[in-house]
């Protein structure tokens, strides 16, 4: 039996002095499971000397590939947290040849606030990589991931949901990369996660994310959108669990006996893409948003897909909204309310 330790109930001793501003208390080369956290300085009215603790657990047993995965880069979106958090107790590091890195709430102000962007510095996470050693609490916690936690990493995955606004047919995405093996990599890994749409992805806006700082390593990167509209279900969860042992296996890092999700017959994950800019749908206007169609719904090109109704102005008629190409809607604004620049639809097509 491999050792498992707390650092949370034996008290915090730095592993690593400065010149890292995030200290912590993990040791890194240790074998065995460890609970510990990182500690970001913030010091604020309420604690003149206090930190931002972000919980991490390492899963390790030996030499052997390591594999990174992030929860609540997003505070809204629920699926990763609560699965990689129930996975950190459950796992034994005797079922392991390899690493885990596995951190539920990667920026957890906005995991405890319930919110996308962190309600301590205002900064959304997934727009702030690489970060800064010396910025505020979002943008150190991105700066000790990109220059501490992924050097120890073979392969990342960030798992998202849609969060509050948005919600979509649970799937596992990779961008289009250039370099042909590492492409190939990304899509064994994102294969292997089994989610029920794997996706190869042209995103509106990536500047900062955490995807391309991996990408630029040459790294095999996944993230997915498991749901949505701030809350999960038990599909959606178990889609979140059975994607990360299904990674880890991928590796050959987990080697424990099926998990009852595992037993579970699921179909085979379905190749898609959105290829370009005519996959979104964009609001141009205020007002009272009424979809017409579902997800998993398709659609023609020209189709209507929803309408925006004039809170103020009972003799405007509604705006209306179209498919820019054919395909199946695999995302949705998810509040009642739309507001300018405000994503409606995403359609992706069929891939291979
Ligand atoms: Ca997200």
């Amino acid at each position: 039996m491999t050792v498992e330790r707390s650092n949370h109930s034996t008290g915090f001793i730095a592993k690593e002095m400065p010149p890292r501003v995030i200290l912590t208390s993990m040791d890194w080369e240790a074998d065995g499971k460890q609970h510990g956290y990182l500690s970001v300085p913030y010091s604020s009215d309420d604690s003149a000397w206090g930190a931002v603790r972000v919980p991490i657990t390492l899963i390790r047993n030996g030499e052997g590939p390591c594999v990174l995965f992030t929860g609540g880069n997003h505070g809204d979106e629920y699926e990763g947290p609560i699965a990689l958090r129930k996975l950190a107790t459950a796992l034994e590091a005797d079922d392991f040849r390899g690493s885990a890195i596995i951190i539920p709430a990667l920026n957890p102000p906005a995991v405890q606030a319930g919110t996308r962007v962190s309600p301590i510095d205002g900064v959304n996470m997934n727009r702030s990589f690489p970060g800064k050693r010396t910025g505020s609490v979002t943008k150190m916690i991105c700066h000790y991931v990109s220059t501490r936690l992924l050097p120890e990493a073979d392969a990342v995955v960030d798992i998202h949901s849609g969060g509050k606004t948005l919600t979509f047919t649970p799937f596992a995405a990779m961008h289009y990369l250039e370099d042909p093996d590492q492409f190939e990599q990304t899509k064994a890994m994102m294969h292997a996660f089994a989610a029920p749409i794997s996706l190869v992805i042209e995103e509106l806006d990536t500047e900062g994310m955490f995807d391309g700082v991996v990408e630029d390593t040459g790294k095999p990167f996944i993230f997915t959108e498991l749901g949505g509209g701030g809350t999960v279900t038990p599909q959606t969860v178990a889609i979140a669990e059975r994607g990360i042992i299904n990674v880890l296996r991928h590796f050959g890092i987990y080697h424990g006996e099926p998990m009852d999700f595992e037993k579970e017959e699921v179909p085979p994950t379905r190749m898609m893409a959105t290829p370009d800019g005519k996959s979104y749908t964009i609001s141009d206007e205020t007002g009272l948003f009424e979809m017409v169609v579902n997800l998993g719904d398709s659609v023609e090109e020209g189709q209507l897909l929803g309408r925006i109704h004039s809170i103020e102005k009972t003799e405007i008629p509604p705006s209306l909204y179209f498919a820019h190409r054919s395909g199946e809607l695999i995302g949705r604004h998810y509040p009642g309310l739309a507001r300018p620049g405000d994503c409606l639809a995403v359609i992706a097509i069929d891939d291979e």
